[in-house]
């Protein structure tokens, strides 16, 4: 019989057989910080006056944006 272990990155999800390709897994997220901005559209937009996009900081002081409304 033989054993095999098994790693999750507990971020993604992702399942590695090998525990440091996990670890660099967990380590290579970055997290989000901080809210640093948000634009909306008109209010009779379909954005319902939800944030049209937002700025977010991460961890490693980058700064992304994201548009929550994009897949509606
Ligand atoms: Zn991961």
């Amino acid at each position: 019989m033989i054993e095999i272990k098994t790693y999750i990155c507990g971020i993604c999800g992702a399942q590695y057989n090998d525990k440091i390709q996990c670890e660099r897994c967990v380590n290579s997220h970055k997290k989000p910080v901080e809210i640093v901005g948000a634009s909306y559209c008109r209010t009779e937009s379909k954005h319902l006056g939800y944030p049209a996009r937002v700025r977010i900081k991460m961890s490693n002081g980058s700064v992304r944006e994201y548009n929550p409304c994009r897949e509606e």
